[in-house]
């Protein structure tokens, strides 16, 4: 079997196109900071991130365990900005180029598309954000521990994750009666299978990452929408009210 690293490496030299794609500002490049002391000796200061100074909240969980319900009551309430990172991948698709064929048979397996388009599809998102929102839902990423150490490397710093805890009985049914109408390839019985085990193995070691320093919000999906919204919402009260 094959490591989560190994799933990240680029399947094909095509996606290389999707660079022509994007354009970026050239504040999104991090650089590293300088200061000099008195004794003109010369100390690195920490490196400033192009999304440092605003609340980055990473929304993760298993497939159909809520994420994208709830975080439109979060846009509701609090005026985050949302971005679904299955949605970019989808869209990039829909645009129809070469790079999506390889996107699809990728997400048909349940497994990871290369961070490199991840990233260049996430940073272009953000930077279409207005500058007073209060920070971003980034969901359905990281979904593996190194999607995580790149962001925060490179993009912003995790203000908390919010993790929809969901049994995977639960999730299946939920997936399998959306696929009778959401026309996303990925809803059917083998595929959620394959994005349940990637959930497990992949995603769920980057939940106990962040918990070891307190920066998980745990809320229990397998209730309500109504109910799961009252905890959702509660996990945020708690700093921004
Ligand atoms: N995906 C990916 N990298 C990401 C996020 C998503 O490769 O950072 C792919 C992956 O194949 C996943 C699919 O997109 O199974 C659908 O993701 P989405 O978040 O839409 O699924 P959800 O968990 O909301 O059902
Ligand atoms: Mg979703």
């Amino acid at each position: 079997m094959s490591t989560p690293e190994q799933e990240t490496a680029p399947t094909s030299n095509c996606f290389s196109h999707i660079f022509n794609l994007f354009h970026f500002k050239s504040s999104s490049k991090p650089e590293e900071e300088v200061k000099k002391t008195n004794s003109s000796e010369v100390v690195e200061a920490p490196k400033v991130l192009p999304f440092d100074g605003k609340k980055i909240v990473f929304v993760l969980g298993g497939p159909g365990s809520g994420k994208g319900t709830q975080c439109d009551r979060i846009v509701e309430k609090f005026n985050f900005y949302h971005i679904s990172v299955g949605d970019l991948l989808r869209n990039a698709v829909e645009e129809g180029s070469e790079i999506g064929e390889e996107i699809v048979a990728i997400m048909k397996e349940g497994k990871m598309v290369p961070m490199y388009v991840t990233k260049k599809l996430l940073l272009a998102a953000m930077e279409k954000a207005d500058d007073n929102v209060p920070g971003f839902l980034i969901d359905g990423f990281p979904r593996q521990m190194d999607q995580a150490e790149e962001f925060e490397r490179d993009i912003g710093h995790c203000t908390f994750v919010l993790f929809f805890d969901c049994p995977h009985d639960v999730l299946t049914k939920r997936l399998l009666k959306r696929g009778e109408t959401s026309g996303r390839a990925d809803d059917n019985e083998e595929t959620i299978k394959k994005r349940i085990n990637t959930f497990v193995e992949a995603s769920m070691p980057v939940v106990e990452h962040y918990a070891k320093d307190n920066r998980v919000r745990k809320i229990n999906g397998d209730a309500s929408i109504e109910d799961v919204t009252e905890s959702t919402l509660k996990a945020f009260e708690v700093d921004e009210s």
